[in-house]
């Protein structure tokens, strides 16, 4: 538990069997509010968890007052459901959020032809085309996971006690909730002690490219020149004085993009081909993480003005300048 001032924080933390370590939400108790801060995956693990942490601390699911979600990934909404179908509280998420919450259709449509347009013209052939036919899937597309209640954009600056950051890079709606009086940061997945975060690739209302890379790092940025304690991550550990790692991430990604370069000089000049020499046989099994990263890097160094592209026959090809 951490209390400081009149702000207290009940993580609730349940182990992971991946890299992630563990996914982390967060009790939030300020002033006569219970405010929920993301809420895990939808498993039994996460909702125990949920109840266990309540018990403890003498609260019932009935005491929280308002959920509050940092990004529309599976494992930071994954709980909303169940809890807003036993006890009716508003949710909060950034507008962008808020279309794939509900699964909303157009949206569904736009992003696949967004992808099935951008694997193509970066070379990805037959391989892409399968990502896209599994795009289609319910299963990928989570009818089953759709939010059934309404969702409030959050649209303030401030909102219940926080300072609200647009944080995206990770995703294009992620936000932080900042408690300035304490210092800390509920920073969903911004920052995570044991990884750097993904740049996911993602398109904007409009079907535009986000520049996810280029945002991260400014995300980053933002972060750092808060004068931030303690940054409550969506997974693995509570990080202290979080300046040094923030800097460190900033740095992995600019030692990165020389490496890119380096690819480029050397004559691959495709997203897909980059993909290959680097990632092998890991290309088509992690396609869309990998492809995410691939193309966040040359959107960057492009926007830095250290790489061109020209378009050959539909597809990309990346030069030097
Ligand atoms: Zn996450």
């Amino acid at each position: 538990m951490f209390k400081q001032n009149n702000m207290e924080v009940f993580p609730i933390i349940v182990p992971a069997s991946n890299k992630l370590k563990s996914y982390n939400f967060f009790l939030v108790k300020h002033g006569n509010s219970l405010t929920l801060i993301d809420t895990g995956l939808n498993t039994d693990d996460c909702w125990n968890s949920l109840q266990k942490t309540l018990k403890n601390h003498d609260f019932t699911l009935t005491d929280i007052t308002r959920i509050l979600l940092t990004h529309h990934h599976l494992d930071h909404i994954g709980l909303v459901n169940r809890i807003v179908s036993t006890h009716s509280i508003p949710v909060y998420a950034h507008p962008y959020a808020i279309l794939v919450l509900k699964r909303d259709k157009e949206y569904t449509k736009m992003r696949i032809e967004f992808f099935r347009k951008l694997y193509k013209e970066m070379g990805c052939g037959e391989i892409g085309d399968k990502q896209v036919v599994n795009l289609r899937n319910p299963i990928i597309l989570g009818e089953d996971k759709k939010i059934h209640c309404e969702i409030q954009e959050i649209t303030n600056n401030q909102l219940f006690g926080f300072d609200i950051l647009e944080i995206p890079g990770h995703a294009p709606d992620q936000v932080a909730f900042y408690g300035k009086e304490c210092k800390w940061l509920f920073a969903g997945d911004l920052l995570i002690e044991n990884i750097p975060s993904n740049a996911f690739i993602e398109p904007d209302y409009d079907g535009i490219r986000t520049k996810s890379l280029v945002q991260q790092k400014q995300s980053l940025e933002k972060c750092s020149s808060l004068n931030v304690e303690l940054v409550f991550s969506g997974h693995g550990m509570i990080i202290e004085n979080p300046v040094d790692l923030l800097k460190e991430r900033i740095k992995e990604i600019d030692e990165k993009a020389n490496k890119y370069i380096s690819i480029i000089k050397s004559g691959i000049s495709t997203a897909s081909g980059i993909a290959q020499l680097l990632y092998k046989e890991k290309y088509e099994k992690q396609f869309f993480n990998i492809m995410s990263e691939i193309i966040g890097y040359l959107d960057y160094l492009e926007l830095q003005g250290e790489i061109n592209k020209e378009m050959e026959k539909g597809i990309w090809h990346y030069y030097c300048n």
